[in-house]
């Protein structure tokens, strides 16, 4: 018989389990507050369960534990970057980052991706396979033990597309914010999407607390298309249906995330589609200059332009921000050091 992932089971999960074993309700509430407060990776550090029930729940369940393979701090803003190895020896990258408002995690949400987005270094090699909440968590759970803080914000912006592993994703969201475990507020958490149109609209349906941010990156169908595979299969019309969909069933405004990319999507008309599709569902709109990587040619745009363009949406009536830039000397962007370790094993091998 397969062991069963018990960091993945929800509470009403862990204790249907537990009475199957025969074994008294209570239990399952000491071994959650173990897995999603205490943090621990093993039975064998639960010990206020007798030595035979730790071995009896070894042999049934296991524990998701990842391992640090690699950390790069950045000298600048003391941003962490953490390459994680999965039990079957895949990597995922997770970020810790220091706000005044509290510290924040982005997490990958599979190995790989299968979007194909043209700037992003994720999608390069394609999609390994999804993550499971419990691995998902674990992103969070080891940087709050590594770093002794707590983690107050999460964003799920790492590798991989949520909205393509929704039922994973919307596990690991309950697990995540339930006041038995982390408790992070749901208003804490943000899941951003290249824009997977049904799912859109099933999350909104959970009618969470959570923002969706939604990568829009260009105004026009033709020039979404080019750089986004994606926008083949939903239009822009459509993608703003599911947004009104979303801000009229959570309450909660949409972040439009829109990378400026030198010459491509950062001229004036750029500029006025912006402001009228933002004005439309009341988006917040977070501009990221483009990080280029190395495997394609796209540049950003100039910091000074970056500048004017957010000073020009905002008089036009628009809520903009700048994103920040953090650890750009540490492989900041999605993937890419994920893929540096890649090829440095396979030069090895
Ligand atoms: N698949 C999801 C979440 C992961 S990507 C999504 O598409 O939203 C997180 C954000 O980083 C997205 O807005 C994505 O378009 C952006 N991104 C990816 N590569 C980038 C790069 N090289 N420079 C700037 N932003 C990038």
């Amino acid at each position: 018989m397969d062991k069963i992932d018990i960091k993945s089971l929800d509470f009403n999960e862990l204790e249907e389990t537990i009475k199957e074993l025969g074994l008294p309700k209570f239990r399952a509430r000491q071994i959650y507050d173990w897995l999603h407060k205490k943090l621990v990776t093993s039975f064998d550090e639960m010990t206020n369960l007798s030595g035979e029930l730790r071995k009896s729940l070894d042999e049934r369940f296991y524990i998701t534990a990842c391992e640090v393979a690699r950390m790069q701090e950045s000298k600048f803003d003391g941003t962490r970057k953490y390459l994680f190895k999965l039990s079957d020896g895949n990597y995922v990258e997770s970020v810790f980052m220091r706000y005044h408002h509290g510290n924040s995690v982005c997490i990958s949400s599979q190995v790989g991706c299968r979007m194909g987005c043209r700037f992003c270094a994720s999608t390069l090699d394609g999609l390994t396979r999804n993550l499971q909440p419990s691995e998902m968590l674990d992103e969070i759970y080891r940087i709050q033990v590594l770093t002794g803080e707590r983690v107050s914000n999460v964003v799920v912006m790492g590798t991989g597309e949520p909205m393509d592993n929704y039922d994973n994703i919307l596990k690991f969201i309950k697990l995540l914010t339930d006041e038995n475990g982390l408790n992070i507020s749901q208003r804490n958490v943000t899941v951003s999407t290249c824009g997977i149109v049904p799912n859109m609209k099933r999350l909104a349906d959970e009618k969470l607390s959570i923002t969706l941010a939604l990568s829009l990156h260009s105004v026009t169908d033709e020039k979404r298309r080019e750089l986004m595979p994606i926008a083949n299969k939903y239009s822009i019309e459509k993608l703003m249906e599911a947004c009104e969909y979303y801000f009229e069933k959570t309450g909660r405004r949409i972040t439009f995330e829109y990378a400026l990319v030198r010459d491509v999507n950062d001229k004036d008309e750029d500029l006025k589609g912006l402001s009228q599709l933002a004005g439309r569902v009341k988006a917040h709109v977070n501009l990221i200059p483009v990080n280029p990587i190395k495997e394609r040619d796209y540049r950003e745009t100039a910091h000074g332009d970056v500048v004017a363009f957010k000073n020009k949406l905002e008089k036009s009536g628009i809520n903009v921000t700048i994103r920040r830039e953090m650890g750009r000397d540490i492989d900041g962007a999605c993937g890419q050091l994920r893929k540096k370790v890649l090829s440095e094993n396979n030069e090895e091998a």
